[in-house]
């Protein structure tokens, strides 16, 4: 798997190159990133598609671990089965999103929220020229979704800078 730390760091962590330390210095990757990297490349061998990953970062929301990838990553990963998500889970001890890396709101939001899906989006424009993006689920599949609509709205706004309105219909 790629990732920003180097894959000798990554298998001996907590020892640790002069390179990869200033990343961690500098922010590129979080004590939390180094878990879930560490845990990912754990289940290389076996679930080899792991391998030609690309973990770009984390994004923490309430306990709620986002893991960003490389775009046509998710399903290297989640596969047909969903034992890597399960075992993942497992090991970081906390609910797991995988995430593509996009600056596309309804892309990562399909992401988060799978299986459940979009119902639709509804643009509205306000005076000021600017707009809203409203974005509806369904009620029934509330339990489906382990964040809160206001958990997913901060999500999408972390990772793109965009504020969405989730609604359930
Ligand atoms: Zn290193």
């Amino acid at each position: 798997m790629k990732s920003p730390l180097c894959e000798i760091c990554l298998k001996n962590y907590p020892l640790i190159c002069g390179n990869c330390q200033e990343k961690i210095n500098e922010g590129e990757i979080t004590e939390i990133g180094v878990r879930v990297a560490r845990v990912l490349t754990n289940l290389e061998d076996l679930f080899p598609s792991i391998k030609n990953v690309t973990f770009k970062r984390v994004v923490e929301i309430d306990g709620v671990i986002i893991v960003i990838v490389a775009k046509g990553d998710v399903r290297r990963i989640l596969g047909s089965s969903r034992r890597v998500l399960r075992q993942l889970e497992e090991e970081l001890k906390a609910q797991v999103r995988i995430v593509e890396e996009s600056r596309n709101p309804q892309d990562i939001l399909r992401d988060l929220i799978r299986p459940v899906r979009i119902l639709g989006v509804n643009t509205i424009w306000l005076p000021d020229n600017s707009f809203e993006r409203i974005v509806r689920i369904s009620e029934r599949e509330r339990d489906r979704i382990p964040l809160s609509l206001a958990q997913l709205e901060s999500a999408i706004y972390e990772m793109t800078n965009e504020r969405i309105r989730m609604v359930f219909d």
